[in-house]
């Protein structure tokens, strides 16, 4: 089998590989993926610090049509590549294809911000001086991914960065590298410069510490648990080196009793089972007032039943598998603390066993549960959702915000006036009425608050307060 390899100063490099295994058929080898070391790393940040000081004085004309060839070409291979994604993560067939094609539309908008890079001029208090606002590229970028969004997170991180001239050192995330690797390999014929962008594959301990050991990494933007970014945060304080971080969430959702049902039910359904619940922004809570309370369980319940769980690539399939045995362990656990803390198993709970060996799990709700409960407070990320009965709006509210987390959150309601108090009020950094709390756009800020996020936001025009540096200029006239 073919070994995919490292890219390092624009060769590639590698011998020890490591196995990409499909959750769907754990029979089937996606692919060997280069299993790299703390010396692969560090000859990486080398080359990106080599490669900066060209990089970041190139032309706009020159990043805008790298990042337009790239965007071109993953659209034109999305039902290969969302294909791969599907072996690799395990998401729907659909749902993969989606994301590659949010992919191809990253690049395309950071073409086009290459292209609309300004700064400004406004005059100085002191007579005869002018002063300049410009935005630098920051140095060499270290790129840390999850595995949950194998092709549009490290779009997102990627783009950015090459967009405003920085260099990069890119980790994915050791169960998904063969998106990544696609990517890289897809920018590197685009015409990238040697240097500029490094993929380096291997396990978090070895090749992510070592970026966060480096004094030559000048940035590090990091999406994964929360364990982790703590990690990046201190080091990175460390070394005085500027971070992003994307974390967990435990997002709610609300639900009033004026709420048009069906729609309440869809977005439920959508944001706390599709993509096997593995979304940073899924609903784990749903919040639910009195009056509405069981009529909503009901349907949601009957919705639940709808739902098939297989083979990611299969045609008709709603739901994956989840993507490895640790992270079915984690949910599987959850489930026995949810029973022990005396919430209802309402549906699921079940592993189920399909025509290939895979990590299926059904769709699992529990009602009757408090805000209070592990349950309801840690991070599940699997297809586990509890439902929280609360007395009115208000209480509603005050439940949702009632969390370590402030990602997403979610309101079904008909009435304007709770909807515009519930966007103001509510302490996350997206808030969507009557829509799934997952699913986003690529062009607007994605980010949120509290143990979330930490740093500015990713995504769009916001994507510049990380990927650069402000310099303000005085000129004597
Ligand atoms: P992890 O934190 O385990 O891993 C994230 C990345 O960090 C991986 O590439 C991992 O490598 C790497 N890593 C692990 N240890 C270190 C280390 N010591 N130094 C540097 N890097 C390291 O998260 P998961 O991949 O398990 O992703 C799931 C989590 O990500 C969930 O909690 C989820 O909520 C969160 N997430 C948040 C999002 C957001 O935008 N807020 C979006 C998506 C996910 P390796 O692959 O080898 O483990």
């Amino acid at each position: 089998m073919t070994i995919y390899k490292n890219l390092i100063a624009g060769e590639w490099v590698g011998t020890d590989a490591t196995k990409n295994i499909n959750p769907s058929d754990t029979n089937e080898v996606v692919g060997l993926y280069a299993d790299g070391s703390a010396e692969d790393t560090k000859n990486a940040i080398a080359a990106a610090k080599a490669a900066f000081p060209a990089w970041s004085r190139s032309g706009i004309w020159e990043r805008h049509v790298i990042l337009k060839k790239a965007g071109d070409e993953i659209m034109a291979r999305k039902d290969e590549l969302g294909a791969l994604l599907a072996r690799e993560e395990g998401k729907t067939l659909p749902e993969a294809i989606g994301e590659t094609i949010r992919a191809s539309q990253i690049f395309e908008f950071f073409a086009g911000e290459a292209l609309r890079l300004a700064g400004e001029v406004i005059p100085s208090v002191r007579p005869n001086i002018g002063v300049e606002i410009t935005r630098d590229p920051l140095g060499v970028i270290g790129i840390i991914t999850p595995w949950n969004f194998p092709i549009a997170i490290p779009a997102w991180k990627i783009a950015p960065a090459l967009c405003y001239g920085n260099t990069i050192v890119f980790k994915p995330a050791e169960l998904v590298p063969g998106c990544s690797w696609a990517i890289v390999d897809i920018l590197h014929r685009a015409g990238l410069p040697k240097g500029v962008l490094n993929l380096v594959m291997g396990r978090g301990s070895v090749v992510g510490q070592a970026m966060l050991d480096s004094p030559d990494v000048t940035g590090i933007t990091f999406t994964g648990s929360t364990g982790t970014g703590r990690r990046v945060a201190s080091a990175s304080i460390e070394h005085n080196r500027k971070f992003q971080l994307e974390m967990g969430g435990k997002n709610p959702m609300v639900v009033l009793d004026d709420a048009d049902l069906g729609v309440a039910v869809e977005a439920a359904a959508n944001s706390g089972f599709f993509s096997t619940g593995q979304r940073c922004t899924a609903s784990s809570r749903l919040i639910v007032t009195e009056g509405i309370h069981d009529k909503f369980v009901a349907a949601l319940t009957e919705k639940l039943q709808t739902l098939v769980v297989d083979n990611a690539l299969k045609s008709g399939t709603h739901i994956g598998p989840v993507v490895d045995e640790k992270q079915l362990k984690t949910d599987t656990d959850y489930i026995e603390i949810g029973k022990k803390e005396g919430a209802k198993l309402a549906f699921g709970g079940e592993l189920v066993t399909r025509e290939t060996p895979g990590f299926y799990l059904q769709p699992t709700l529990f009602t009757e549960a408090t805000n209070q409960m592990r349950i309801s407070r840690e991070e599940i990320f699997g297809p586990v959702v509890s439902v929280i009965r609360v007395k009115d709006y208000e209480e509603a509210l005050a439940t949702a915000n009632d969390t370590p987390f402030g990602l997403s959150a979610g309101i079904a309601t008909t009435s304007l006036k709770h909807a515009t108090h519930f966007k103001r009020n509510s302490e996350a950094g997206m808030v969507m009425v009557n829509l799934p709390t997952a699913g986003v756009d690529f062009h607007v800020p994605f980010g949120g608050r509290k143990g979330s996020s930490y740093g500015p936001r990713e995504q769009g025009k916001y994507a510049a307060e990380f990927y650069t540096s402000v310099k303000t200029a005085y000129t004597l006239a």
